[in-house]
């Protein structure tokens, strides 16, 4: 249920920013930057968030995983979540980008 509560984030992300931004209660559209970390099925996650939307349009911008190496300090952007060096092997691993929910439009 990993995606279900996402789309229970992203929504609440939603509200909160057209919220702070004063617009007309209901939202139409929105845009969010989405690490790619923070899902795995694109297509469920849509789904849900259109049951739980009431009809919000949801375009996501997928921003990539991009970690970095503590020991060597190689910097990879890795398909899958590693939790060691693709270089040292070193299991002190520090994600750069790949964890973000940013409201980037709303309309
Ligand atoms: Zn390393």
């Amino acid at each position: 249920m990993h995606e279900l509560h996402l789309a229970q984030d992203i929504l609440q992300k939603i509200k909160a920013e057209a919220e702070a931004k004063g617009l007309r209660p209901k939202v139409t559209y929105a845009k969010v930057g989405l690490g790619a970390s923070r899902f795995t099925h694109m297509d469920e996650l849509l789904e849900l968030f259109a049951d739980i939307s009431g009809g919000i349009k949801l375009e996501i911008d997928i921003i990539p995983v991009k970690t970095a190496c503590g020991q060597c300090g190689a910097e990879f952007s890795p398909k899958k979540m590693r939790l060691d060096c693709e270089k040292c092997g070193s299991t002190d691993i520090r994600m750069l980008s790949g964890n973000e929910l940013i409201v980037r439009e709303i309309g």
